[in-house]
């Protein structure tokens, strides 16, 4: 797996741009309450991408409602930001799954890439072995997953599916990938199903 796409500013713009369709089509559909949504954007400090990039990219597009009296907010889906976990989403796949396989790359070398420390990689080990797992979306997802690819490892199997299966073109399969993961990062999306 090639890490080096995540280290360009061109591969983090492009999300910006599928991140910015979302935010058009939840702009379109608007409030709820039949309100305007005006741009009400999240600042956030990203981590695990390359440097210099823009500051358009640091912001979790969101939006409010004009209306007085509701004001509620509206945070589309994104292919960059997971919930409120500081690092980018595409790093948190593609750390996790780079430990994965049969020749998993070592953690000290993973923190050197991604300037990420042993202790935040094993959380996302837990995220993707025990949370991920039982997520609304996952629990229905998988399904149509196993129709194409073998099941196996979280995040591992993600990326062979939209890898193997995929465009020629590694950003586009990030894009198709992050996009498919994207109603997890919604409010919500994260929750865990109980068990019956
Ligand atoms: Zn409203």
């Amino acid at each position: 797996m090639d890490h080096r796409l995540l280290q360009s500013v061109s591969f983090w713009t492009f999300l910006l741009r599928i991140d910015k369709q979302f935010a058009a089509s939840a702009w379109q559909v608007g409030c709820p309450c039949g309100g305007r949504l005006h741009r009400a954007d999240y600042p956030r400090k990203p981590q695990g991408g390359p440097k210099g990039l823009p500051r358009e990219c640091m912001y979790r597009l969101s939006f409010c409602c004009n209306r007085e009296g509701c004001r509620k907010r509206v945070t589309p889906q994104s292919v960059r930001f997971l919930g409120r976990k500081v690092y980018f989403a595409a790093v948190i796949v593609l750390v996790a799954a780079m430990r994965q396989g049969p020749t998993p790359r070592r953690v000290h070398e993973l923190t050197r890439l991604f300037d990420v420390d042993s202790r935040t990689i094993a959380r996302w080990q837990v995220f993707w072995r025990e949370e991920f797992p039982q997520t609304a979306f996952w629990k229905v997802e998988r399904g149509q997953l196993a129709l194409w690819v073998e099941l196996g490892e979280l995040p591992l199997t993600l990326l062979r599916a939209f890898f193997r299966n995929g465009a020629p073109d590694p950003q586009e399969n990030w894009g198709r990938l992050l996009s498919f993961l994207s109603p997890i990062t919604l409010t919500g999306g994260l929750k865990m199903e109980v068990s019956r």
